[in-house]
């Protein structure tokens, strides 16, 4: 069975390699002021190893323009030219498909052949036989016939062995896939749905939708205040804080998702308006009742809170224009004091 093509990346295992990596690793990624997470750490090994000019001309971009490289750009890199759960992975793994698939034909047809041929001979053997008469010959012929049958069965085991190569490298390839989409719809920092899965959710909700939906967007207040206070690591925790208490009291039919940097979203599908504000409102209060600590020495953060802006679906609606409804609510929202839920009437 050939090597399946995976999208994780592979590494060389070579201790003093890395060790020597590592020495030039950390002094660029505080240079840089990135966080030193597994992500972080992929992309600036791949920049130090130098085995991947696609990311190392995007880097060297980045340090040339003076360009922060802040969480959302090192997710992006990762995916793009780390990891590669990108459409190129689609493509490598649609190809070996194809391959695995022609090489599966190949032997089918072989036998196809085969078979054909054997039929052919068994056929004018079938003639010879009933035109001799002598036991020594109908020997010979027999044994041919034996000979012939075993090649067949030969060429018969030989595709059911491809064919079983063929189905466990096809099953590999389905997980594969199954990864990878996943990987494309997913945020990296959160685990919730991406923006291309928020658009092209909420554009498939709105076109089937018969029932009440709702969307909320929140965004997190002062939310800059947090990185600068404690800085951008902190902030992606508190992030990912509040993508958590979105999943917690969303319901499961509902799409919560990373809309942009500190602003998330729920698509509420079948869903009724008390239930919409409820959803938002406990949201909102959980977090305003968080005593988040740093991990570090204990210390608890100051106070955060959340704005959200919930917009109905109506009639005639696009994509566009009830993201600008929760928007404006959202605005709205800030505009009056910050942390709490407005609902977009009128
Ligand atoms: P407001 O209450 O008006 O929303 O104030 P704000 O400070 O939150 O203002 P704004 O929404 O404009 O600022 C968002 C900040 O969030 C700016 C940006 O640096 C930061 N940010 C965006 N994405 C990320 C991220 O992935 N991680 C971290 N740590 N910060 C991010
Ligand atoms: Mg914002
Ligand atoms: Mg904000």
């Amino acid at each position: 069975m050939t090597k399946s093509i995976s999208f994780i990346p592979c590494y060389d295992f070579s201790p003093t390699l890395n060790a020597t990596y590592l020495k030039q690793i950390l002094p660029l990624m505080v240079r840089h002021n990135v966080a030193a997470n597994p992500i972080n750490y992929a992309i600036w090994y791949d920049y130090v190893a130098g085995n991947n000019a696609k990311l190392t001309e995007v880097v060297n971009q980045l340090i040339s323009q003076q360009m922060p490289i802040d969480s959302e750009i090192s997710i992006e890199l990762y995916k793009k030219h780390v990891c590669n759960a990108s459409l190129e992975s689609f493509e490598k793994i649609n190809e070996h498909l194809q391959k695995v698939i022609a090489q599966a034909s190949i032997s089918i047809n072989d036998t196809y052949k085969k078979v054909e041929i054997t039929n052919d001979s068994f056929q004018k053997k079938t003639l010879v036989l009933e035109n001799i008469s002598e036991a020594t010959d109908i020997k010979i012929v027999l044994q041919e016939i034996i000979q012939e049958t075993q090649s067949l069965a030969a060429t018969s085991q030989a595709m059911q062995n491809k064919l079983d190569d063929a189905n466990k490298e096809m099953e590999l390839l389905r997980l594969e896939l199954t990864q990878v989409r996943q990987m494309a719809v997913t945020d990296g920092l959160t685990g919730l749905l991406n923006r291309r899965a928020f658009d092209m959710t909420l554009a498939e909700i709105i076109e089937q939708s018969e029932a009440e939906t709702y969307l909320s967007i929140l965004d997190i207040d002062h939310f800059k205040r947090v990185n600068d206070d404690y800085g951008h690591t902190v902030g992606d925790s508190v992030i990912k804080y509040v993508a958590a208490l979105m999943k917690k009291h969303s319901e499961d039919h509902h799409y919560v998702a990373r809309y942009g940097g500190e602003e998330l979203a729920i698509i509420m599908p079948n869903t009724s308006e008390d239930k919409a504000i409820e959803i938002s409102e406990n949201i909102r209060s959980s977090m305003e009742n968080s005593r988040l600590k740093l991990k570090d020495n204990n210390q608890p953060l100051h106070k955060i809170t959340l704005s959200i802006g919930i917009a109905q679906l109506r009639a005639g609606d696009d994509s566009e224009s009830l993201v600008v409804r929760a928007d404006s609510a959202l605005y709205q929202a800030k505009e009056t004091g910050r942390n709490k839920v407005v609902h977009h009437h009128s």
